[in-house]
């Protein structure tokens, strides 16, 4: 089984590689006013960042290696590959279920 601390570094070589191909990272890089919502308090202004951001997540070619490490992280806080936190809380719910609904019919 995969680690999410693997998973962390699979990511971070990802943006590594980006950074020595093109010169930049993630459109996510330095962003942390729009990816990470939680620093707003109008709402307005956090819903118009999040979608920006998920958009932004769309283009990324990390967007398989970043979502795969949010989810096996469990991260509580911010965008990750298009995902906000009660996003990826009911992926992680739902692959529970089946799991725990594949070990009762095995
Ligand atoms: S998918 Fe989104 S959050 Fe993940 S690295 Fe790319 S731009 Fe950043």
């Amino acid at each position: 089984m995969v680690t999410s601390e693997q998973l962390y570094e699979r990511l971070n070589n990802g943006i590594r590689f980006l950074l020595q191909e093109n010169g930049v990272g993630p459109a996510c890089a330095g962003r942390g006013d729009i990816f990470f919502l939680e620093n707003l308090f109008e709402p307005a202004s956090r819903d118009a960042a999040e979608t920006y951001a998920k958009e932004l997540c769309k283009d990324c070619p990390l967007l398989r290696a970043c979502g795969e490490y949010a989810l096996a992280a469990n991260e509580t806080e911010g965008i990750w590959a298009g995902m906000n936190p009660s996003e990826r809380r009911a992926i992680i719910q739902k692959g529970q279920r089946s799991a725990r609904s594949g070990s009762l019919s095995s």
